[in-house]
């Protein structure tokens, strides 16, 4: 139950036309549960950037709309632009951001594109991930000859679309759809003026590398001289390597240092195939789906290295800000913070606090925000300008801004006493589940590193991981559990006067009823993990934190048994037999594994307890 979070940025060949545009991102917007996030359009371009994000199924039908409505109100025969183009809808790729993988989002896009092909006869090709055949990943091979030359390319046999008819569509072109990875722009700030001292760091750490130089002793690597390939010494450029022929110094640096020159040089507009002598020598740097630049940002007064990171899975920020940090220092520089321009992602910044609180010796398994909070102090992100957690980061778990889980521990006690049916038992089912998890982390993450045997570390950090997934998840349910049982209320009241009513009410209290029947099991789910978590807890924490474990095994008990329980009273009134018969099944192994571990959770604690109040 993890949030599944997928991003679209589709563009539209019009930037100028503001009420055209409009009618685009209204298209978006009337899809439920997508989210609209920004609309860049450009006048010189011609061309609008649109980004919004959702769960997977929101997300394709948001594009489908969208893809749509550009197809009625745009027409490429009077669009001009600065920017190549193919169509009314021109790119269009799905990006992972949260619980979703790059396949996923490549299924995503195929399902999209099919849609676009069979219902508004686009010709829809695929690219990067989802691309059908290697010669179409790159985004300007498919839009080669653009608009214009659209009707020709599709007579060619190659060129035939993945969906749709090969058949040029005036008005709407063809659209390219597809997959890839978030693009991350992030800036590396330095107390320094001086655009060549950025450069210099951002040579170093971009894929494309440099210009080989000598090595001189200095840290400046620009005082060495610049290394020419002549005939019969070809240097490698990192080391003092020097190959007789261009093809052992390109299998030298495959082998001794991971990358393929003949790839580096031709991203550096040389041709390996041609004769090199007389040609600088060029090395790689340090990382991959990394491209940078030194600049001077006059705003800030201080020199930037400009970083693009197009696959942070890879190549995430935080390394590449230590690594800018330690070619810093060794010029005399110092970083005096970093910058994300537009969006980051959850994951990425999680990852990063994770990776500095490692770095403490602490445990990274602590609440999210704690670990975000980590990273942006860690990584120095609101150094130039303010780092808003909630505006900066891009597929955030979604809160508990409002609802229950808001109320003071008082309030919330208070509400359920009231005479109201709901928040009732699911709700405080999921808060014990919740609680419980809590005691499990603490106990997990207070004695992690510290008791013996060693072994002990690695499972005091499982737990305290499992513990706080199961707790997230578990907050939220404490709302959806009384939204759960309202969609059912809310079905009740429908009208029935006649059959058609009537059914039409039935049908909506069953679903109503299922979902009613979701959420707690879910509670149940989690709290066993819960439990599982204050079971390692137990065993590898210190005797003195035992009692906690213990109460944390007690109250994810009641998180199991009370989440079984909803489960069954709202099983009763369902009219899906097999539905109901494979979640009582569920619900049994569920009931039978956590009464299972209660016991075992309790006689462990009791049998050291008397072991310690037996001691003289
Ligand atoms: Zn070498």
């Amino acid at each position: 139950m993890d949030q599944r979070v997928v991003e679209c940025v589709p563009n539209f060949s019009e930037g100028r036309d503001r009420a055209k545009i409009k009618q685009i991102t209204d298209a978006i917007e009337a899809v439920r549960g997508v989210t609209l996030l920004d609309v860049d359009p450009g006048a010189d371009t011609n061309r609008t950037v649109v980004t919004f994000v959702g769960d997977p199924d929101a997300v394709a039908d948001g594009a489908f709309q969208a893809i749509a409505r550009a197809a009625q109100v745009l027409d490429m025969r009077q669009h001009h632009g600065a920017h190549p183009r193919i169509g009314a809808t021109d790119v269009c790729p799905f990006v992972p951001i949260a619980g979703v993988t790059m396949e996923e989002c490549a299924a995503l896009a195929r399902r999209v594109g099919e849609r676009v092909g069979r219902e508004i006869e686009i010709p829809v090709y695929l690219y990067e991930a989802a691309a059908s055949r290697p010669e179409r990943k790159n985004l300007a091979t498919i839009r080669k000859g653009e608009y214009e030359g659209l009707a020709e390319k599709l007579r060619d046999r190659d060129w035939t679309p993945d969906f749709g008819p090969a058949r040029f569509h005036p008005k709407a072109g063809a659209t390219v759809v597809g997959a890839r990875e978030f693009l991350i722009a992030y800036n590396v700030t330095l107390n320094t003026r001086d655009k060549a001292l950025a450069m210099d760091i951002a040579f170093e750490l971009r894929e494309k590398g440099r210009v080989a130089r000598a090595v001189t002793g200095s840290s400046f690597y620009s005082k060495g001289k610049v290394l020419i390939y002549k005939e019969g010494a070809y240097p490698c450029g990192n080391c003092d390597c020097v190959g007789a022929t261009f093809a052992e110094t390109a299998a030298h640096c495959r082998e001794r240092h991971g990358y393929d020159l003949e790839a580096l040089l031709r991203s550096n507009d040389l041709d390996p195939s041609k004769p090199l002598a007389g040609q600088k020598v060029y090395r790689a740097g340090t990382f991959t789906h990394c491209k940078a630049i030194g600049w001077y940002v006059d705003q800030y007064k201080r020199a930037q290295i400009s970083i693009n990171l197009t696959n942070y899975k890879v190549t995430p920020p935080h390394l590449v800000l230590e690594e800018a940090r330690r070619l810093a220092t060794a010029r005399g520089l110092v970083v005096t913070g970093s910058e994300v321009v537009g969006l980051i992602p959850y994951p990425a910044l999680l990852e990063a606090g994770r990776y500095y609180l490692r770095a403490q010796g602490k445990s990274p398994f602590i609440p999210a925000a704690d670990v975000l909070q980590t990273a942006v102090f860690s990584m120095g992100l609101a150094d130039v300008s303010p780092f808003d957690i909630a505006r900066k980061v891009i597929g955030l778990p979604r809160g508990s801004e409002a609802g229950l889980v808001q109320m003071t521990v008082r309030e919330f006690t208070d509400e359920v006493s009231r005479d109201t049916p709901a928040p009732g038992g699911g709700s405080v089912a999921a808060l014990g589940g919740a609680l419980g998890a809590a005691l499990a982390s603490m106990v997990a993450n207070l004695w992690q590193g510290k008791v013996e045997p060693p072994g002990s570390e690695a499972a005091l950090l499982g737990a305290a991981e499992m513990a706080q997934r199961a707790k997230d998840q578990l907050i939220l349910a404490v709302d959806e559990d009384t939204q759960a049982f309202n969609a059912y209320m809310e079905a009740r009241r429908l009208p029935a006067h006649t059959p058609e009513e009537k059914a039409h009410r039935e049908q909506k209290m069953q679903e109503g009823l299922k979902r009613a029947v979701e959420v707690p099991y879910r509670t149940a789910q989690a709290s066993l993990l819960a439990m599982q978590a204050a079971w390692a807890a137990a065993q590898h924490g210190s005797v003195s934190s035992i009692t906690d474990a213990a109460v944390g095994a007690q109250a994810g008990f009641a998180g199991v048994r009370g989440g079984i329980w909803n489960v069954l009273i709202n099983l009763k009134d369902i009219a899906d037999a097999a539905f109901v018969r494979d979640m009582r099944q569920q619900c049994d192994a569920l009931l039978r594994d956590a009464t299972a571990l209660l016991a075992q959770v309790s006689a462990h604690v009791d049998r050291r307890l008397a072991e310690q109040i037996a001691m003289p």
